[in-house]
């Protein structure tokens, strides 16, 4: 395992005011305003990343893309689904004139069956619509089935691409049931410089352990952190997301001390992580965007956010579906493939963002539909950390079907 930066000190030049009633950092006794204070190596790309970046599955305003810019961000992630092409566009928009300043990745869902001219055609919309001739990262989207990543016509399409010019580098993404599995093959066929996945303390066994003497809650997914662990002896660059646990921001405000949020502990523990180099956040309001730059800037040890997360972790407990947790994935004789179930309607009830639920929940085909009618409910007490698996997903059914 490779173990770097963070234990040689994060947050070189503490940085003080935070969080709360806007956000000012304090330097020199002059307000500043927060900006992101680390560029990290992106593994073998060697492309040097705002170790805090943006992603844009939940906006497609070009004012929030312009404002993490002016605070420093220099990554900007992206897909051709997300909002319809539109967040593509509001970056490409944003961006115009600043494409030799920052590192920009997009993302295709490229099928098991589909051709190299299908997904050259995808590549070329997001470069159209991005207003660039080349993407430094280009993804394999969400990926859940190794068949995806096994296709040839993926690999000799990112070969061609990256011949041509329209793409530096290849990766993979995911945060499904079957992610340890995508990701190992990916790492051992070599088939990704850079992976981004859903990685959070709440799947970080080093967490549970710290929390060992307080809680019941115990670490259940060793497969993950091997996994990232494999990716990083081969120095591939890993890229966090879904580092809020659900994000349910307004549970925790009312908990938060200190002038510190819960988003900034969290954000703060997964980049403390060897296993990984940096995280992308959905940025929806300057806001936030300036509470999340700012964790970056105050980083105190692990310990120090422990309370907060320890707290939410146990208000989410059996709300939570953790990404990458396969192990209720044989448990519906009809087949409902419940953790992609339960994430869209994450989206809708957690994130508050139903366009992004009813579009990926649309893509699940059947989804939960058989819920409605289902008597038997064979999955009740599939899950390992206790969620109500019926009640969810018959109301993901009712809210996105
Ligand atoms: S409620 Fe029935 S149909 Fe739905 S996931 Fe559970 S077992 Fe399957
Ligand atoms: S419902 Fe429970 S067991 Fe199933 S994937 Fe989610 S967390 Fe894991």
């Amino acid at each position: 395992m490779i173990n770097r930066r963070k234990l040689l000190g994060m947050g070189t030049g503490a940085a003080a005011g935070l969080y709360g009633g806007g956000v000012l950092a304090r330097t020199g006794g002059h307000p500043a305003p927060p900006e992101v204070k680390r560029y990290v190596r992106l593994g073998r790309t060697g492309l040097k990343v705002s170790e805090i970046s943006f992603g844009s599955a939940s906006s497609s305003d070009p004012d929030l893309v312009r404002h993490a810019f002016d605070r420093g961000v220099n990554f900007f992630d992206t897909a051709e689904s997300y909002r319809w092409g539109n967040a593509e566009e509001a970056i490409g928009t944003a961006l115009r004139g600043k494409r030799d300043q920052v590192v920009l990745s997009s993302k295709t869902k490229a099928g098991a069956g589909d051709g190299q001219a299908e997904m050259m055609a995808a590549l070329e919309g997001s470069l159209r619509r991005l207003r660039t001739d080349h993407v430094d990262i280009y993804f394999n989207h969400a990926v859940n089935s190794v068949d995806r990543m096994r296709n040839e016509e993926w690999w000799a399409f990112t070969e061609r691409a990256k011949r041509q010019g329209k793409i530096r580098f290849r990766g993979m993404s995911g945060h499904g049931s079957r992610l340890a599995d995508c990701l190992n093959y990916t790492i051992e066929q070599d088939l990704a410089d850079v992976v981004l996945v859903a990685y959070s303390f709440g799947q970080d066994p080093d967490f549970y352990d710290q929390l060992r003497h307080t809680f019941h809650f115990v670490a259940l997914q060793p497969d993950l952190p091997a996994a990232l662990d494999k990716a990083k002896d081969k120095d591939i660059g890993v890229i966090a997301m879904k580092t809020l646990m659900g994000a349910r921001l307004n549970d925790i405000r009312e908990f938060e001390r200190g002038g510190r949020s819960f988003a900034q502990a969290a954000l703060r523990w997964v980049l403390s992580s060897p296993r990984v180099d940096a995280a992308l956040i959905s940025m929806t309001s300057n806001g936030l965007i300036d509470e999340y730059v700012t964790a970056a800037m105050d980083a105190p040890p692990r310990a120090h956010g422990l309370p907060i997360l320890a707290r939410y972790a146990y208000m989410q407990d059996t709300k939570y579906c953790r990404h990458g947790c396969g192990f209720c994935a044989e448990a519906c004789p009809d087949g409902v493939e419940i953790a992609e179930v339960l994430r869209t309607r994450m989206y809708d009830v957690d994130y508050g963002n139903p366009t992004l639920a009813r579009f990926d929940y649309a893509a699940l085909g059947d989804g939960a539909s058989k819920c409605l009618t289902c008597t038997h409910q064979a999955c009740l007490n599939a899950c390992v950390y206790g969620l109500p698996i019926p009640e969810f997903t018959r109301d993901a059914a009712t809210r996105l079907g």
